[in-house]
């Protein structure tokens, strides 16, 4: 397991004031050397064009240090989603998140989606046929299931539950399914956290559903799943979830 992450996702850009620095600040301290990090390379203009509209494009740009940032969060995606096409399992600790943004509008902290732009730009340089996303964060990732709508080469699944044991069984139905995957792509929020705003899972419940991708993942694609850091706010145990989110997911592998 390979964290990717850049010291500048720190930059304390203009955004709503609890998606704050201090976010990956935290986990960054939890999970420093335990794991592996790498420091990727800003996105370009061309990927971002994948998804997203010149019109948006330019918007975040016009604000400069968010489109800094903004293009490194896409650029670590894309570093995430390439290790795991080489069969490296992969962490973005990334910020900004990106499952609200759409090909032409933005909105819940998220200005590029990440998610989007890394999963399409593997399936247009033939790292993937077929791509499961399945985003656990407590808020629906409008942004990623519109610009993936209609697609048969990328389903994308929010497991959206409000029951802890149902919401478990939910990401499983996910990996579970029909549709023949070759890639696993987690949009990672913490915000369903029971000290969160959504106050359904347990710590540990990360752990599990980590445990689970990663087990089902060695029987179908090994090693080929990646996560991103979308929401999650409650900073006293954020590192500590994100860091059981990990070793669920390392246990079969990787
Ligand atoms: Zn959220």
């Amino acid at each position: 397991m390979k964290v990717v992450y850049h010291p500048l996702y720190a930059t304390d850009y203009p955004t709503a004031s609890v998606e704050s620095p201090e976010r990956v600040e935290v986990i960054r301290r939890e999970l420093e050397g335990r794991f592996p990090f790498l420091e990727p390379e800003p996105a370009r203009e061309e990927d971002v064009l994948l998804v997203h509209t010149r019109r948006l494009l330019e918007e975040v740009k016009a604000t400069a240090d968010l489109y800094q940032v903004a293009l490194l969060a896409a650029g670590g995606a894309i570093k995430a989603a390439e290790l795991a096409a080489g069969g490296e399992m992969a962490f973005g600790l990334i910020r900004p998140p990106g499952h609200h943004a759409s090909p032409d509008h933005h909105w819940g902290f998220c200005f590029f989606n990440n998610m989007a732009i890394a999963v399409e730009r593997l399936i247009r340089r033939g790292k993937a046929e077929r791509v499961l996303v399945i985003d656990i964060d407590l808020h629906y990732g409008d942004g990623t299931a519109n610009f993936f709508s209609g697609r048969e080469d990328v389903v994308v699944v929010n497991v959206q539950e409000e029951d802890r044991g149902r919401f478990l069984e939910g990401v499983e139905e996910a990996l579970e399914g029909s549709f023949p995957y070759d890639l696993v792509a987690l949009s990672a929020g913490f915000d369903r956290y029971r000290l969160d705003w959504g106050g359904t899972l347990e710590g540990e419940d990360f752990r599990a559903i980590g445990e689970m991708v990663s087990r089902r993942v060695r029987e179908v694609c090994p090693g080929r799943v990646f996560a991103l850091l979308e929401g999650g706010y409650y900073l006293p145990d954020l590192g500590q979830n994100v860091l059981r989110f990990l070793e669920g997911l390392s246990s079969y592998g990787g």
